[in-house]
């Protein structure tokens, strides 16, 4: 039984995988702000070069990776498969646990895979700069290190508590060249309107956004950058699945069920996309595919599904999704990265459609599991990627009771290194787990876009 199940340089996958292709009903368009009217490709082309735009809109199968990029993901690629025969020992369970294990990239986690080829079209087509924001600081320092291996200019706007109170994230990003600002700025009218109002204002992922496109909207040689939730990043990450797939064969096994968390949904849909493409043409019809997410931010679980603005400032086009309201600011968790009130508009659809299911978990609850997962495996994630072991550990329970071989797939979407101060709040006793804030719901809701 192998630990470890890799594969070769040359067997990384050479095109992405597109499930709009294959889905059972289209995604609906996204809407322009102003005219609520479907958002024409040329409008996004103040901040988003056209090779994404045509990927965003594209409704093509499978679409080449350049290889350029595929050089560049040849510095972690291919990621492993690993078996966790340790945790499936710990829980006595007679079902096989396998996770994909993407924290070995070098910003740490699978967000290099889509920043990469944003660098790349972005560089192609004559770009000097990209902006974008950036919360706890994991997609700032993804996007730095790809902009650095295309030597292009990267301006991050970093939301100003993470800023003060996470200095190592900054430290990274500005070790691989890029300008980190506290946001809100002196750099933007945005900005510099709320600092007038509010000069101590600790800023939000909200204002963040609004700065970052400001800036490139304002500048000729400068485009945006999102980490997640559109329909490119989401095919970027389909590299993750797709060599999951190819290390499954190697080993004549095939996933039961697939678990990953969830924020703005693109490390789980790179997970599991390429494995709902055989679910949805009837190769394997039964496959389970769950996501995780915090009870503190359940879009998913108890969200509604309508057209809403991205951020909170309404600048991006309405994207129709599960969302809690571009109001609503989540309880203070410490997996930031799933603190989002909305999620990418596919996998929405697919869950809408019965298609893909999803379950929340309190953080306390989350953390045990990873403190488990890192006696056990050895490996100490992420607190987002935490939601997942704990699906995942619920699920192998499960399975020993009533003595179920089943095979688990995660997706190991990071490690934890610069989290170590949410840990240590765990083992002391300090974490607050948040009932679901529905008061707080209902209020964002009422701000909803009113969309015929
Ligand atoms: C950003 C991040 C997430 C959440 O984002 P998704 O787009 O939902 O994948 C999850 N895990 C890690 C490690 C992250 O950095």
């Amino acid at each position: 039984m192998e630990k470890k199940i890799n594969l070769r340089e040359d067997e990384i996958p050479t095109q992405w995988y597109n499930i709009v292709a294959d889905m059972p009903s289209p995604p609906d368009p996204p809407l322009n702000p102003q005219t609520l009217e479907p958002l024409k490709p040329e409008e996004l082309r103040a901040i988003f070069p056209m090779g994404l735009i045509r990927q965003e809109v594209s409704t093509q199968r499978f679409i080449d990776i350049p290889k350029e990029v595929l050089e560049i993901y040849k510095i972690w690629r291919p990621t492993p498969l690993m078996r966790a025969t340790r945790l499936e020992k710990a829980l006595k369970t007679p079902a096989e646990i396998y996770y994909k294990w993407e924290g070995v990239s070098p910003p740490g986690s699978h967000k290099p895979n889509t920043a990469v080829a944003q660098a790349y079209y972005n560089m192609v087509e004559g770009i000097q700069r990209i902006t974008t924001e950036t919360g706890a600081g994991q997609w700032g320092s993804a996007l730095a290190f790809a902009t650095r291996l295309f030597d292009l200019y990267c301006t991050i706007y970093m939301v100003k508590v993470s800023y003060n109170q996470k200095p190592y994230r900054r430290v990274i990003m500005e070790t691989w060249g890029a300008e980190v600002y506290p946001s809100p700025s002196e750099r933007t009218n945005v900005g510099r309107n709320i600092l007038k109002e509010d000069p101590e204002c600790p800023g939000s992922l909200g204002i963040a956004i609004s700065e970052a496109i400001e800036d490139a909207a304002t500048h000729e040689d400068t485009n945006y950058s999102l980490g997640s939730v559109l329909n490119h990043v989401l095919l970027h990450q389909t590299i993750v699945g797709l060599e999951a797939k190819k290390q499954f064969e190697l080993i004549d096994r095939y996933p039961d069920v697939i678990y990953g968390c969830v924020g703005g949904g693109s490390n789980f849909a790179g997970l599991c996309f390429p494995f709902i493409m055989d679910k949805l043409r009837g190769k394997k019809p039964d496959l389970r595919v769950v996501s995780v997410e915090p009870l503190a931010c359940p879009t998913l679980t108890k969200g509604i599904y309508a057209y809403d603005y991205g951020d909170t400032a309404k600048l991006t086009p309405l994207l129709k999704m599960y969302t809690l309201g571009h109001m609503f600011v989540p309880p203070p968790i410490h997996a930031g990265g799933l603190r989002y009130h909305g999620d990418a508009p596919i996998l929405c659809k697919l869950t809408k459609d019965g298609v893909m299911d999803a379950v929340a978990y309190h953080q306390n609850e989350v953390f045990e599991a990873a403190v488990l997962f890192a006696k056990t495996e050895g490996f100490v994630v992420a607190p987002e990627t935490a939601h997942a072991v704990k699906a995942v550990v619920d699920e192998a329970i499960k399975c020993r009771e009533k003595g179920e071989r089943k095979i688990i797939l995660f997706n190991c979407s990071g490690h934890g290194h610069f989290d170590l101060a949410a840990y240590d709040q765990y083992l002391k006793g300090k974490l607050e787990d948040y009932e679901y804030p529905i008061e707080l719901v209902k209020k964002a809701l009422q701000h909803l876009p009113k969309v015929k």
